[in-house]
């Protein structure tokens, strides 16, 4: 039995004009004929995507778009659905998103507005139902994109058995699929801490985190990095006394600027907070009564300490993830991280096998994998592949939040680069100040010589939004006089971006 889908391209405007520039353009796909799995005869395809995280699900699409006939695997390791696990990540803006607005509503910051409000409670299980709505919303959407792009939605895991074939094991039995390229976005999972055993109920992992039943009195977290204090501060602002440990000697994780690691750090002391910092963790053992007693030691050796809590979070990075994807049967060796090596056309060593995302080396960004996803398959095409790994921004969603593109002071101190800084602190900018919502400031960092910019770093309300700002300049190579004389909207809190521009450029904000 054959389906037949009408073909249709959704380009957007952008994507027509840099579409117009690929030699090998795979256009005239106009009907692709789709058996069901019933009888399970093999696919054939042009492109076969193993992985269903942002890296695997955009790649699949804009294959799709450029002409390409697309399989795309996806593996439930939870509910099935194309993106997978990635679902129970989408919960995580959701949750910080409504946990600040309690937050705000249960503590002093409304009543200081004159917003005065009796008798508010948490309804916990509410909350966790309106963000697996809003998840499901999503991944509806992307269905729908797959049927509109006809991409082929093989629900299952996806094994690699030869250069040119892919089998899923889907829950009804094998799928073949008989394929030109084959793209791998096989993406991470939770690194484990040695010795400590998740069960995703007292002892958590992210993921677990994210579904807790009730609000813990005790929250222990290992690892002071971007998960570790984002899913720290919805649990506090929810109620839970948290504490972070962690190895290294600043929070915030790698590459975030020391001196905005610090205020950081400050400002979320000031929440409540609680941080360990340079500091190790032994093991962790169940007590009769359920708590949890974490054995911790200072990471130069030394000062040993127990602390205990109802809930252990093990927040301690990702790591590649390859199991049982028949990799070795084509020759693709891993690297010294557990990485699959790629050139810079995302090709293995086998070439008309890719590999994006987590999987690969970089940082383990949903917009970096999408990003990869994109021109890698624009390259399979033919089109030019490049990525400035330089302009990839980092976001912390807490509040505020922290974001940064390009290098931070230390790296080009490191580097030997020289070079100017100006900051602007958000108490001087009018909107932030109207807002009551001062937290904060924006360092940019420029060539001394040239004034092109070399990195911005913001700690303030909206700097994930703001640092697109910041990535667009250096994608276009901006100077900081560049971006100081672009008319900038009166009030926002943008304004400070601006600022700090002029900082560096001049060496004098106006405002401050
Ligand atoms: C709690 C949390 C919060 C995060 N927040 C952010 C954030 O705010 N911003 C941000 O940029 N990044 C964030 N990240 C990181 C981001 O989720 C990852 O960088 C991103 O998802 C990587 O995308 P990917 O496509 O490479 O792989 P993944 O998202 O890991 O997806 C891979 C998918 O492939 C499936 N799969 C694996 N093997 C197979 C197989 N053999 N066959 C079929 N399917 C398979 C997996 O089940 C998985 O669903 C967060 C991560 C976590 C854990």
């Amino acid at each position: 039995m054959y389906n037949k889908i009408k073909f249709s391209f959704v380009y957007s405007y952008h994507t027509i004009q840099r579409g117009q520039h690929l030699p090998n353009k795979l256009h005239g796909a106009t009907v692709l004929s789709v058996r069901t799995y019933a009888d399970k005869p093999p696919i054939d395809a042009d492109v076969t995507v193993v992985g269903s995280g942002p890296g695997g699900y955009v790649a699949a699409i804009k294959a799709a778009q450029l002409g390409f006939k697309v399989s795309f695997y996806s593996m439930c390791r939870k509910e099935c659905d194309p993106r997978g696990d990635v679902l129970e990540r989408g919960l995580h803006p959701a949750l910080l998103n409504n946990s600040y607005l309690y937050h705000l509503a249960h503590g002093k910051d409304f009543e200081s507005r004159g917003i005065e409000i009796q008798g508010i409670s948490l309804n916990l299980e509410k909350m966790m139902a309106q963000k697996s709505g809003a998840v499901k919303a999503l991944t509806g959407g992307i269905a729908h994109l797959f049927k509109q792009n006809k991409v082929t939605h093989v629900n299952g895991f996806g094994l690699i058995t030869g250069k040119n074939q892919v089998t899923a094991k889907t829950v009804d039995g094998e799928q073949v699929i008989n394929t030109k390229n084959i793209l791998i976005a096989t993406g991470s999972e939770v690194t484990p801490f040695p010795g400590i055993e998740i069960d995703e109920d007292t002892i958590v992992s992210s993921t677990g985190a994210l579904s807790l039943k009730k609000v813990p009195e005790e929250l222990i977290v290992i690892g002071a990095g971007v998960i570790g204090v984002e899913l720290g501060s919805v649990w506090q602002r929810l109620g839970t006394t948290v504490t972070a440990v962690e190895f290294l000697g600043h929070v915030g994780g790698m590459g975030i600027d020391m001196e905005i690691s610090k205020n950081f750090q400050r400002i979320l002391q000031k929440q409540g907070l609680k941080f360990k910092l340079s500091t190790k963790v032994m093991g962790a053992t169940k007590r009769p009564d359920g708590k949890i007693d974490v054995a911790v030691e200072a990471a130069a050796g030394g000062k040993n300490e127990t602390l205990t809590c109802d809930v252990l979070l093990v927040c301690i990075g990702r790591r590649p993830f390859t199991g049982n994807l028949g990799l070795e049967a084509v020759g693709i060796e891993l690297d010294n991280r557990g990485r699959i090596p790629v050139n810079g056309r995302f090709q293995t060593k086998v070439p008309n096998i890719y590999a994006i995302g987590d999987v690969i080396a970089g940082p383990m960004l949903a917009h970096k994998a999408e990003d990869e996803g994109i021109i890698c398959v624009e390259g399979m095409a033919g089109g030019a592949v490049h990525i400035d790994y330089n302009c990839v921004p980092s976001v912390i969603y807490t509040h505020p939040e922290v974001a940064w593109v390009g290098k931070t002071e230390e790296q080009l101190k490191e580097e030997g680069v020289p070079y100017k800084v100006g900051k602007f602190p958000f108490a001087a900018n009018s909107r932030a100040k109207t807002n009551a919502d001062t937290d904060g400031l924006v360092k940019i960092l420029s060539h001394k010589d040239t004034d092109r910019m070399l990195g911005a770093h913001i700690l303030g309300s909206g700097a994930g939004e703001m640092i697109n700002e910041a990535a667009l300049a250096m994608e276009y190579g901006a100077s900081c006089e560049d971006v100081a004389r672009v008319c900038h909207a009166h009030p926002t809190v943008s304004e400070a971006f601006r600022e700090a521009n002029l900082a560096a450029s001049f060496g004098k904000a106006i405002n401050f």
